[in-house]
């Protein structure tokens, strides 16, 4: 698999210290980075943070101050896009205040056909534009920037078979690292614009993966997250004789008191390999994100899935009969292109067999240049009904469980404070459920005990353990 050479990569840490210097005279300078969409683009941004704060940037939640800001676009449903283009004409104005500002859009958006051009054109002051493909030279896309001052706008083509190792990286999360195994994705699903702005299925070396996580892990990480469009094809191309059964393996082989998950997995690669490598790890959660986009074996052709529901039922049977308590989520699209409500019952029908602990539900948005964008639609009313339908399903399921759990002691990883009631800590359990509770600072980080007292739909509300607080996690 071509890496991009190391030589290439020295050259952007001389372009990171060529901006420092430019930079040097003006003081202390701020960084703003908003992001889109999902976990890869995440940890693209603490690629761009890890880079900035190497140019000198301090890394700030305020755009109302910042000197450069980028924002790191999702071109998965149109939502995500009009959000980004909505919130760029918003720093249009932070930008008429203070016109040495930075302006910089990237991510999968910029990547798709027209989009930079049409950029370029209607948004004078966006300074900078880099497609994925070209995030790893950020550095030389600014210095150009700041040393000509010219527009530099640079959507990406054709460079996706490559991978770019040793950039620096700054996380957003203490206790939670996103390691990248994989980019790319050869599946072309039929609605899914990931193949076509990511490019193709490439995968990072065992030992690079490796380093990362043993990095993280002795920087403090508690929870590690394998990242990529579809995990369970990590080695293909690579690797003849190692798959990503093994570096889980490898992975939970690293020393250290860490917890392993990994997203996304497509069902038709989790092989019974991985199943069994999973239920023998300590360190794996026992949680699995496992998108079954529809319930309907006509859709799911439609899709290009290429399993059918039976096949999906049974994979779900033999991950349970393997880790019982196992909590399963999933993403479920409705009104593809000619869904029926016989289709749509289909789902339905899954989704409450299955009982997942989560789903994340979408109305199917066409996109741009893949076939089911060309297939006739559904009216938006019949989709959004579906929709609602969906959900209401899920969410009386959802607070059945758990109120299941009321009364119950569960173990919970502490993230921080509550961003809605400061007075309280938040937590997430082993199988993802937020938990709201009183308690010290000092627990921030540490697994505890916390007995549950309310249950609701999207959180549960609990009191701590006593012996939580002397120190001693279940
Ligand atoms: N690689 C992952 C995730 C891809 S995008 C996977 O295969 O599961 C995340 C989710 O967005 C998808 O699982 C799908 O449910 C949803 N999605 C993708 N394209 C979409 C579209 N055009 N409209 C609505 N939802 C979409
Ligand atoms: Fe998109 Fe399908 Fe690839 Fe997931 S597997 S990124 S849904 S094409």
């Amino acid at each position: 698999m071509p890496r991009i050479s190391e030589s290439q990569i020295q050259a952007q840490y001389d372009f990171m210290s060529r901006v420092r210097e430019i930079n040097s005279h003006r003081g202390r300078l701020a960084a703003y980075i908003k992001t889109f969409g999902c976990q890869q683009n995440e940890a693209d941004s603490e690629e761009l943070a890890g880079m900035l704060t190497l140019m000198g940037y301090d890394i700030e939640n305020d755009a109302e101050n910042a000197d450069i800001i980028l924002i790191n676009t999702c071109a998965v449903r149109e939502h995500a896009e009009s959000k980004a283009m909505s919130i760029a004409g918003r720093f249009k104005l932070l930008k008429a205040k203070k016109p040495d500002m930075i302006i910089g859009v990237c991510g999968c958006m910029v990547t798709q056909e027209g989009v930079s051009a049409n950029l370029k054109e209607k948004y004078p002051y966006v300074d900078i534009l880099f497609g994925t493909s070209e995030l790893w030279r950020m550095p030389e896309i600014l210095y150009t920037r700041l040393s000509t001052g010219k527009r530099v706008f640079e959507p990406g083509k054709g460079r996706y078979s490559d991978i770019a190792e040793g950039l620096p990286s700054v996380r957003s999360d203490r206790y939670r690292a996103y390691i990248s195994v994989m980019y790319g994705c050869d599946n072309f699903c039929t609605y899914c614009v990931v193949p076509h702005v990511r490019g193709r299925e490439r995968s990072r070396e065992r030992e690079a993966v490796l380093a990362d996580v043993r990095k993280a892990v002795s920087e403090g990480a508690r929870e590690i997250t394998l990242l990529g469009q579809n995990v369970n094809s990590y080695g293909h191309g690579l690797y003849e004789d190692y798959d990503f059964a093994d570096l889980l393996r490898d992975v939970c082989a690293a020393d250290g008191d860490f917890t392993v998950r990994f997203m996304t997995s497509h069902p038709k690669d989790m092989t019974d390999r991985l199943i069994s490598v999973m239920a023998a790890e300590p360190k794996v959660s026992k949680a699995l994100h496992l998108p079954l986009q529809s319930g309907s074996d006509r859709v799911l052709r439609a899709m290009n899935r290429v399993y059918k529901r039976d096949d999906y039922l049974a994979l779900v049977s033999r991950i349970r009969a393997a880790m019982p308590d196992i909590a399963l989520t999933t993403d479920i699209i409705v009104g593809f292109p000619g869904e029926t409500e016989e289709d749509f019952l289909d789902t339905v029908d899954i989704v409450k067999r299955v009982k997942y602990d989560n789903i994340y539900s979408f109305i199917y948005s066409p996109r741009r240049g893949t076939p089911a964008a060309d297939m006739e639609q559904l009216p938006y009313e019949i989709k959004v009904d579906r929709y609602q339908r969906l959900i209401a399903v899920q969410s009386e399921m959802e607070l059945a469980f758990n109120r299941g759990l009321e009364g119950s002691t569960i173990e919970v990883l502490v993230e921080g404070r509550s961003k809605t009631d400061t007075d309280k800590l938040t937590g997430r359990t082993e199988r993802g459920k937020l938990v709201h509770f009183s308690g010290p600072d000092c627990l921030i980080g540490q697994r505890i005990g916390v007995r549950i007292t309310h249950a609701e739909t999207f959180a549960l509300y609990g009191e701590l353990l006593d012996t939580s607080l002397n120190g001693s996690a279940l």
